[in-house]
């Protein structure tokens, strides 16, 4: 099937390498000149386990290409992905331009019947706006144009195999010929029994949020639990292993620490309660799991202070800068936000992540980057666990407490076991879970 892809960033690029892996023809479209040019030169414009592979094992077998041009790439095509950014708005509105604008463009060079698929996250109802906006610019494709909803459910870092072992793929669409299109696209991971959910499309559109929000709203729960935990003496992670093994809880996203980030959770708690005001339904648990998530800085900071007294002079390490593992993506990281109060408060901050550090100081250019673990850990008062790299769990710990200033740790993804870090003479802040100081 020929296939176009508006937008070939983190959802868009492995839309396009793993479409064109099931077979299909595709072409990715990109407004932004500079990732074009390097996707062209074989290069992924961020860092993602595999894909930059898959995608060069793609345009060698001629099954995909990239371009600026929706002029050159949509003409001809069956199905197209609309896979741009929805960002967040003053107000928690999600900013849905990028996506008229793609709709758009896609109209402008549509030629025969053709399947819009929003993948990108966005509102309930906002089908029937890509629609209006396509029949705005070309009233004459009203029986050839059909919308579907194909929300993407992949985890960056684990994004490739997501798309090729997917827990269900989810087709909301207005018509047999848009399900029908769907079907054929997915057809070789159907036929390998990965689900595949058919619902209209508000309830497709509504229910990616719904599953972001309650994402969240787990993480955020046992960050609650956490704060409980630290004032009562109990251990979280203890609390956490007892309720996951509750099958109808589940242990994922139980893991107290420094809280959620990244692109997709924190605008899309927001855009879901926005939503629900706009329709008429107060929804304040969402408002509740955004305030919880942003205790979880404030009280990794309170233990800094805690450790440290004053923060002025000091200099406080930070592990891993990505707002989560296997990823480059700094996008609201946690990591951040605290480097940015530390920064406030007078302190030193240097920063370690295995991929991430170009893109942490383009963000927060006081931030000093160190090029390992150890020469981050060197001299400092403090080291803070941010994010859970598997490769922090390895350091030789004996040869970072002798390089700090204070031996200091407060961990922020509770990587360490409390009773190894008292043995090897830490003292060591935890989050949930009781300090050995
Ligand atoms: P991204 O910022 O990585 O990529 C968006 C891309 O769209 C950029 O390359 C940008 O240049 C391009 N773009 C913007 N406007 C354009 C236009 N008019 N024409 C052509 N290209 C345009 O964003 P992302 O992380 O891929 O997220 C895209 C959507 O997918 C969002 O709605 C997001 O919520 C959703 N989503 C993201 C993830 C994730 O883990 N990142 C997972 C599931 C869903």
């Amino acid at each position: 099937m020929k296939v176009v892809v508006i937008g070939t960033g983190h959802v868009g690029l492995v839309t396009c390498a793993t479409l064109a892996s099931l077979g299909h023809e595709v072409v990715g479209v990109d407004s932004d000149e500079s990732k074009i040019s390097s996707l062209q030169n074989g290069l992924a414009p961020f860092f993602e386990p595999g894909l930059e592979d898959l995608v060069n094992e793609q345009m060698k077998a001629g099954r995909l290409s990239f371009t600026k041009e929706a002029a050159q790439a949509v003409p001809g095509a069956e199905v197209a992905f609309i896979c741009v950014g929805t960002p967040a708005r003053a107000d928690g509105e999600a900013n849905l331009i990028a996506v008229e604008q793609a709709a758009r463009d896609i109209a402008r060079h549509a030629t025969g019947s053709l399947v819009i698929v929003e993948k990108s996250t966005v509102p309930a109802g906002t089908a029937n706006r890509v629609r209006r906006a396509i029949l705005h610019e070309r009233s004459d494709l009203a029986s050839s144009i059909h919308v579907a909803s194909n929300p993407e459910f992949l985890r960056e870092g684990k994004a490739v195999d997501d798309s090729l072992r997917p827990d269900r793929i989810l087709v909301g669409a207005e018509s047999d010929f848009a399900r029908e299109k769907m079907r054929q696209l997915y057809e070789p991971l159907v036929d390998q029994d990965f689900p595949f959910i058919e619902t209209d499309i508000q309830t497709a559109e509504l229910a990616k949020h719904a599953c972001n929000a309650f994402l969240a709203l787990k993480i955020s729960y046992v960050n609650a639990l956490a704060r409980m935990c630290e004032r009562s003496g109990a251990d979280v992670k203890a609390v956490a292993t007892v309720m996951g093994s509750d099958a109808r809880i589940g242990p994922q996203f139980l893991q107290a620490g420094l809280g959620y980030g990244g692109y997709c959770f924190p605008k899309d708690i927001l855009a879901f309660e926005r939503l629900a005001t706009r329709l008429g339904y107060s929804f304040p648990l969402l408002q509740e799991v955004a305030r919880i998530n942003g205790e979880a800085v404030d009280a990794t900071l309170d233990k800094i202070r805690d450790a440290l007294w004053n923060l002025e002079d000091k200099t406080v390490a930070l592990l891993g800068l990505a707002f989560k593992p296997d990823t480059d993506d700094v996008r609201l990281s946690p990591a951040l936000a605290l480097a940015r109060r530390l920064l406030d408060e007078g302190a030193h901050v240097v920063g370690f992540d295995p991929e991430a550090q170009a893109n942490a100081k383009s963000e927060i250019p006081e931030l000093e980057v160190a090029p390992d673990a150890y020469e981050c850990a060197q001299g400092a008062h403090c080291l803070v666990v941010c994010t859970d790299w598997d490769e922090f769990r390895d350091l030789d710990l004996n040869r970072i407490r002798e390089s700090m200033n204070y031996p200091v740790v407060v961990d922020g993804r509770n990587l360490f076991d409390p009773e190894s870090m008292r043995a090897n003479g830490f003292t060591y802040y935890p989050t949930g879970r009781p300090a050995a100081v």
